[in-house]
């Protein structure tokens, strides 16, 4: 899976003073699963070391200058993004990690300076941030700082690994059967993040307008797309589970389910992770081996081994 970084959050010391901002999580957890394609707009056009820039407001325009020699690099920075968007489009990237704060890179509140001497206001996005999400509205993409927070990391993720599936899935040049089957599988992963938004998706599945299955899959990629972009929550994700264990109601004793009502309320009321009630859902859709709980992503949506649901904090 190609994964699009900013260089310097890989190690590479292209920073404006030589240096790097290597990214623990990036580089020791992310790297087992992904292959990293990295960008750095500014080394392509700058030498480095080099003099910094930012992002200044000039007569109500946002521009980017050099620190102190106060030239005026806006045209050539996004001239150079330019480039590196179009090499995006040929790298088929699954998501894309920008480093924070940087008048090229910042995805938010990058600090916009004042021409004349006064405070700057932190509401600015870099150049190259700025060209990503116009062009590529739906890829997921996120800061390293923002993904210390395990909830916008498990949902970042989960994001990636669906966004991945899908585009693989399309490329098989699947059939109205094949749609069906794919679409059922993320059922409550989606139901997660907005029950509307799998009624949507179903809507399009039935294609009641009789339409070709490439006027079928163009809708529900999108449908689908903003779909899993969306975040999800305790709420909604406890109400996924009162689901699940509705598939058991008939098939464990009275006791195995107040056990389960339990964990899920524990879950509820941020006492223990997400991972320790699926962990007994996992149990009891294998030992009654129900099949549409099985191929249900929600349940299994990422490597085990990212841990991701393994804290309370995953969930908000
Ligand atoms: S923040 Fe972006 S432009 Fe700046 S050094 Fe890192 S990769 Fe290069």
């Amino acid at each position: 899976m190609k994964l699009g970084v900013s260089s310097c959050l890989i190690g590479t010391m292209c920073r404006y003073d030589g240096t790097n901002s290597k990214d623990g999580f990036i580089t020791n957890i992310l790297q087992e699963y992904f292959e990293f394609v990295p960008y750095c707009p500014e080394k392509m056009i700058f030498s480095t070391p080099r003099e910094a820039i930012r992002l200044v407001n000039i007569k109500d325009e946002i521009r980017v200058v050099t620190s102190n020699t106060k030239k005026d690099v806006t045209e050539e920075l996004k001239n150079i993004s330019q480039v590196c968007i179009e090499q995006m489009q040929k790298d088929e990237l699954c998501g894309f990690i920008l480093k924070s704060k940087s008048p090229t890179c910042g995805l938010e509140r990058v600090k916009v300076y004042q021409e004349v001497e006064a405070p700057s206001e932190k509401k600015g996005v870099g150049v190259f941030a700025e060209k990503i999400k116009e062009n590529f509205p739906l890829l997921p993409v996120e800061e390293e700082g923002r993904l210390n927070d395990p909830w916008l990391r498990e949902n970042f993720l989960m994001q990636i690994f669906a966004y991945k599936h899908l585009f693989e899935f399309l490329k098989s040049n699947p059939s109205f059967k094949e749609l069906v089957e794919f679409h059922t599988s993320y059922k409550y992963l989606i139901y997660s993040k907005s029950q509307s938004s799998y009624k949507e998706l179903g809507n399009i599945v039935a294609n009641h307008d009789k339409n070709s299955i490439e006027e079928v899959l163009a809708l529900y990629k999108v449908a689908f797309l903003e779909a899993i972009s969306q975040k999800g929550s305790i709420s909604k994700t406890y109400n996924v589970l009162l689901h699940i264990l509705g598939y058991f109601k008939k098939l464990i004793s009275k006791e195995e389910k107040q056990e389960m009502l339990e964990a899920m309320e524990e879950f509820k009321e941020e006492i223990i992770p997400l991972i320790a009630v699926i962990k007994l859902l996992n149990i009891y859709t294998k030992r009654f081996n129900l099949e549409y709980l099985l191929q249900q992503k929600f349940l299994n949506p990422y490597p085990k081994e990212l841990a991701l649901r393994s804290t309370v904090k995953a969930y908000k």
